[in-house]
């Protein structure tokens, strides 16, 4: 029998890698559910491939589009939408395995509903554990669920630290490699443009998280993301930019042994990784071939030109609410930028001044968390606006 996959957030990027890699196992999986939140017609054509039980549009304006759209392509996949639909989805009895594909915050109510269901939680979703992973790791703890990340850099620390038995114990730190993104050789960062941030040298993403990797936010959620999932302290997760991203990251252990994942950069890999785990299963990727590659380099992060990496750390030192609100302002200022209503050197700005105005407490219940979201994200919208008019 094949086991049911739920992949929320099906028409992005990771969305279509996990597809594919799906559709080279027909003997193992099925897809049992999807989720878009506006993109009826690629959510069709998701389920006219996979034929899915259901399929979940967020926008609940678009409900009568999916049913329609379902009904004309003769499928039996049944329509829902809405918040409580995606739950509904997250905790489906026919699906053993959760892909939590979701861009932002937005993805982490499902997450945690998938997690307290006891499913084998592929995690890409990284806002979610930045901004809620001790209820994260909590619920899977109490469900006996599995998380299994899937960004790449978290993967290849787990698949580094297998076999480890005390990995506080016995690693000295997590070494989290950078590709630096578009702007790693750009001085003047003034006048890009979302195009420009967007073109990434080694992946193809979603707009959110090309922009993330532009500022170097996006290995500041990473750090904060590895310090959650793997119980490290900040002092014990370096960054180092290595451009090729054929190391996805490392582990250095205390007899001074450095244990790297290596791979063609392809989202393909941590994804069958972590649908297969403990089995090794075939992901599509290429092979890596050495000696077409010559060679590997390494730098330090330039802080001063990308701070919204020692803006991450910052938060993470001073606890899980500002790690909230770092996410929060991130996602404001992104989105203003994406829609060229701030410029990329402010985005930086716009968080500073959002972690330097809300103090909030540490954050007990998932309430308190979209609470404190929902706060930040109005301080950032409003330094947004603050900014256009100075
Ligand atoms: P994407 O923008 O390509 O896709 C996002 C998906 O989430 C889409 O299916 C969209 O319909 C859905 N979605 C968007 N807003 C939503 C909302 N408010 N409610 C419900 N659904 C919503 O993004 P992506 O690049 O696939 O990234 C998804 C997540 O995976 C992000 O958290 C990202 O940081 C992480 N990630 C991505 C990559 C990558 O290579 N793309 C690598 C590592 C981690
Ligand atoms: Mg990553």
């Amino acid at each position: 029998m094949t086991q049911g996959v739920v992949i929320l957030g099906a028409t992005g990027s990771i969305g279509a890698s996990t597809l594919d890699v799906i559709e080279r196992h027909p003997q193992r999986y099925h897809v049992e559910a999807v989720t878009a939140q506006t993109s009826v017609d690629a959510l069709l054509d998701v389920c006219v491939r996979h034929r899915p039980k259901l399929a979940v549009i967020g926008d609940e304006a678009r409900e009568a589009a999916l049913r329609d759209g379902l009904r004309a392509r003769g499928l039996a996949t049944e329509a829902a939408a809405g918040a409580a639909a995606l739950e509904h989805a997250a905790t489906l009895d026919g699906a053993p395995i959760v892909v939590a594909a979701i861009v932002g915050a937005a993805g982490l109510v499902p997450a945690l509903a998938a997690a307290r269901a006891g499913k084998r939680l592929l995690l890409a979703n990284k806002e979610a554990v930045v901004c809620a992973g001790a209820l994260l790791t909590d619920a899977v703890r109490a469900s006996g669920a599995t998380l299994l990340p899937v960004d790449s850099e978290h993967n290849a620390i787990h698949q580094c630290l297998a076999g480890a038995r005390e990995p506080l114990r016995d690693v000295r730190r997590l070494i989290l490699t950078a590709s630096g993104g578009p702007f790693r050789r750009q001085h003047d960062l003034s006048a890009v443009t979302p195009e420009q941030a967007c073109a990434h040298p080694n992946w193809v993403m979603g707009r959110k998280i090309s922009v993330d990797s532009a500022t170097l936010m996006n290995k500041g959620l990473e750090v904060i993301e590895a310090s959650r999932l793997f119980g490290f302290e900040p002092s014990r997760i370096d960054v180092v930019v290595h451009p090729q991203s054929v190391i996805h990251s490392m582990v250095e252990f205390g007899d001074g042994s450095v244990v790297a994942q290596l791979g063609t950069p392809d989202m393909r890999t941590p994804i069958a990784y972590a649908l297969g785990w403990p089995e090794r299963i075939e992901s599509g990727s290429a092979t890596l071939d050495f000696a077409r590659l010559g060679a590997l380099s390494f730098e330090p992060p330039d802080l001063t030109r990308f701070p919204c990496l020692a803006l991450a750390y910052r938060a993470l030192r001073a606890g899980p609410a500002a790690c909230i609100v770092l996410n929060a302002a991130n996602e404001i200022a992104v989105e203003a930028f994406l829609q060229r209503r701030l410029p990329f050197v402010a985005i930086a700005a716009v968080i500073e001044e959002a972690l330097g105005r809300l103090a909030p407490a540490a954050p007990m219940s998932v309430d308190e968390v979209l609470a404190i979201d929902d706060e930040a994200r109005r301080m950032a919208a409003q330094a947004v606006t603050d900014w256009g008019i100075r």
